[in-house]
């Protein structure tokens, strides 16, 4: 039961920092959207009523519009992306699914993975899967069926077969995480096309080693290949089957100590590589990326969980709960490595974008605050020419009023003196 209170993940996943941001930043931009619609709104009604708007401003302000939008549509679809890579049958396929705490992808023999596999979660409760250049849903309603459609297919070791699968069924996939599970690195030449075509948007590098054997020179290859393309990859290196090793507790003392150097020695090594050989990470960052798990076990002990059983029933082997412990472990630190790079990858760029549309628009609203006041105080000035040019005219009118008042009075006088004068005559 101890076990069980501490694998039920809550709300408070690091995800949730992916998950928070990316509903803020949506967030903002549907305000911006708004912003930019009455902008041009307003723009127009400017235009349309005298030239205070040039066309090319208002041209400019409208393609904001689509800008917007075309932002906000990515925005929906972006997500944390983890990759897994390794030599065929290390268990990618049973580390993905022992995180996804279901039997998604088919695993083991007959059941190499020849292409790549991208699990994402779908809304409204539907599984389905789409193949490369495709739109067409295919239903999957089990593993094994998964695993036919996917052996029925044509496929090419660089081609991507999208899995959906329910988000209600998996918070991983709920919180818009994207697994991707690649064909061996031992079985492919095209490293290249691979990694331009599935690996440079990935957050997160998965190494599934084998615990059993050391760190191969394809695996290693593969990496060294990934961090030319990409400055400091984030990876994490799962050193799997660590339980195989454990499967003959005849002499529990010595096994112990083997267990001890073996996994010292594949510790140092795995160090190592991330830091002296691909020097994404310090030796001691290193340390906490380098784990040693059982994802049959994981994966076991995860369904045993959800039918309502204890994860183990006794009979499993030495070592158990601390592999268990370890993987739940690797989660935690995935989670918060996962959350915290895809926040900076995806929405860093969003960011500054709005905030470029955002300062634009209130430029370009400035040049046209400032260019109306300009206008009007011509209006004023003219008006006061007008005016001054009035009240001039008025008092010459008046002026000549009172000039022509004047002589009419004189002119009247004169004829009312005359005119008297004539009569005394
Ligand atoms: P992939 O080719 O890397 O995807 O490997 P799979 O996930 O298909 O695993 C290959 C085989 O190894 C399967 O039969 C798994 O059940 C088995 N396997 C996977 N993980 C473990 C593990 O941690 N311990 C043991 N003992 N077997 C495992």
């Amino acid at each position: 039961s101890h076990l069980r209170s501490t694998d039920i993940r809550t709300d408070n996943s690091p995800l949730q920092i992916f998950v928070k941001a990316k509903k803020k930043i949506n967030d903002i931009f549907v305000e911006i959207e708004d912003y930019v619609q009455d902008t041009v709104g307003f723009m127009k009604s400017l235009q349309a009523e005298r030239n205070i708007v040039t066309a090319e401003e208002g041209e400019r302000i409208e393609s904001y519009v689509d800008k917007v939008h075309a932002i906000r549509d990515v925005l929906k679809r972006d997500h944390m992306k983890v990759a897994f890579f390794g030599r065929t049958s290390n268990g990618k396929s049973t580390v993905i699914n022992a995180m996804l705490r279901d039997k998604i992808l088919p695993s083991g023999i007959g059941h190499t993975t020849n292409c790549f596999l991208q699990v994402e979660g779908s809304d409204n409760g539907e599984s389905y899967l789409i193949t490369e250049g495709s739109t067409e849903k295919q239903p999957v309603q089990s593993v094994g069926q998964l695993g036919h459609a996917l052996c029925k297919e044509k496929l090419c070791e660089s081609h991507l077969v999208r899995i959906f699968w329910p988000k209600e069924k998996c918070l991983l996939l709920r919180d818009d995480v994207v697994f991707v599970d690649s064909p061996g690195v031992d079985v492919t030449p095209n490293l290249d096309e691979w990694i331009d075509k599935h690996c440079l948007d990935a957050d997160v590098f998965v190494l599934v080693a084998n615990a059993e054997s050391t760190l191969m020179v394809t695996e290693k290859n593969f990496f060294h290949k990934v961090s030319t393309k990409l400055s400091k990859p984030n990876i994490f290196i799962l050193n799997n089957r660590w339980d195989a090793s454990a499967s003959e507790p005849e002499f529990f003392e010595q096994l112990v100590k083997e267990q001890k150097e073996v996994r010292a020695q594949h510790q140092e090594r795995a160090v190592d590589f991330l830091s002296r050989e691909l020097k994404v990470y310090t030796p001691k960052d290193a340390e906490e990326r380098v784990f040693f798990v059982s994802a049959k076990e994981t994966l076991q002990a995860r369904l045993q969980e959800q039918r309502g059983q204890p994860s183990h029933n006794g009979a499993l082997a030495e070592g158990f709960q601390t592999r268990y412990f370890e993987f739940q472990d690797f989660e935690r630190k995935f989670e918060e490595c996962i959350s915290k790079s895809a926040v900076k990858t995806k929405f860093e760029q969003h960011s500054q974008r709005g905030k470029h549309i955002a300062t634009e628009i209130r430029q370009t609203l400035d040049e046209i605050l400032d260019r109306t006041q300009k206008m009007k105080s011509e209006q004023l000035h003219i008006k006061k020419e007008v005016h001054d040019k009035l009240n001039y005219t008025e008092q010459q009118l008046m002026l000549l009023t009172q000039e022509m008042k004047d002589k009419i009075h004189h002119m009247v006088e004169d004829v009312e003196q005359r005119v008297s004068k004539a009569l005394s005559e």
